[in-house]
């Protein structure tokens, strides 16, 4: 079992940070009426207020909807800076590592390299599939950090939970689990199991299933005392008003969700079935996601012929272990039509 002790693998100095103090911060009460402690402009109203620091209303709607406590809820500028408080806060530059699948999404590497942090990619097996002791070969003692993404981007696919678990409870630094997609998934989320693991922080974003990327909502759920050492190191209104109004909105409207995924999923059955027929696909991986990854025959010459036709995929050929892939999003049924009647075309 982990021997994880969080106060052995916070940097000393934000251990030590005195946080700033914001005005918000410092009267949170609801019975005031009149406000002379922010600069504040006293004209045009919503917006000449600073927004809550820490999003109380949002995070208890968010509560109840993804079943987590609201205590152990972050809420960042997109999952982008959920993923990179933890670098800052439990990174030591140029001492420290991290540990990550690969292939997986790309902007764990850019925030270890900001942060000049070594990133240490494990090629994943067969199948796109996790291998825990290959994962916990390649941590020594200064990794702090295990990046996991299930169901993995570009792969499509979820991660054996089991290989997880063996993760989580072998590595005792932290174990980030990237849960991006798993609204298209019908495996347990590891959100609901935080208690389990207090090495655990779970992201989740607004932008795939809920169709808000463009208000930039990520969230992170972990332990109170990780979600504590977020709220010291982020900044103070890191989620502006239009964004928490918008993201209540988007709550309260979750059926559209729960229609928009039933058809996202029916149609990544269809085009899936539809690239397997298809001369110049080699293979179409398993997806648990709202995209799926297609080996083609020569991925850079179908991209560039789509990008000509005003279609737009991701040619993930570069990427390790995804030679000649594309990945395709799922699409509106017309959109989803229009790829394939156009690679039906160039047959
Ligand atoms: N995690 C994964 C696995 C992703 O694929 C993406 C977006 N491509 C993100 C996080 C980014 O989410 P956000 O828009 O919340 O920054």
């Amino acid at each position: 079992m982990t021997t994880f002790d969080l106060d052995n693998i916070v940097r000393p100095n934000i251990k030590a940070l005195s946080p700033y103090s914001s005005a918000r911060n410092e009267y949170s009460g609801h019975t005031a009426t009149v406000f002379l402690d922010a600069n504040e402009n006293p004209y045009n109203k919503p917006f000449n207020r600073y927004p809550d620091p820490l999003q109380a209303e949002l995070k208890e709607e968010l509560a109840t909807i993804k079943r987590v406590p609201a205590e152990n809820i972050f809420l960042g500028n997109g999952s982008d800076e959920a993923i990179d408080l933890p670098y800052r806060i439990f990174c030591e530059p140029g001492k420290d590592n991290v540990v990550a699948i690969e292939p997986t999404y790309g902007m764990y590497r850019v925030c270890a390299d900001i942060n000049n942090v070594e990133y240490r990619p494990v090629e994943l097996g067969e199948g796109y599939s996790l291998n825990a002791d290959k994962l916990l070969a390649a941590c020594d003692k200064h990794t702090k950090i295990v990046w996991i993404c299930s169901p993995n981007n570009p792969t499509g696919n979820n991660l054996d939970r089991k290989q997880i678990e063996k993760v989580l409870s072998n590595f005792n630094g932290i174990v980030v689990i990237d849960e991006a997609y798993s609204d298209f998934s019908s495996e347990r989320p590891f959100r609901l199991d935080l208690e389990e693991w207090p090495n655990i922080i779970v992201l989740n974003t607004m932008s795939k299933a809920w169709g808000c990327a463009a208000i930039r909502l990520g969230m992170a759920y972990a332990s109170k005392d990780i979600i504590a050492l977020f709220n010291k190191v982020k900044y103070p209104y890191n989620i502006n008003l239009l964004t928490q109004q918008k993201a209540k909105e988007a709550l309260r409207a979750k059926i559209d969700v729960e229609k928009w995924v039933t058809v996202l999923l029916q149609e990544r059955g269809r085009m899936m079935a539809a690239f397997t027929e298809l001369p110049i696909c080699e293979k179409v991986y398993p997806s648990d996601s709202n995209f799926f990854l297609a080996k083609m025959t020569d991925a850079q010459g179908i991209y560039d012929y789509l990008v000509e036709k005003g279609i737009i995929v991701r040619n993930r050929t570069r990427v390790a272990l995804c030679n000649n892939c594309l990945r395709i999003t799922i699409g509106s049924k017309t959109e989803n039509q229009e790829l394939l009647a156009a690679l039906r075309r160039l047959i």
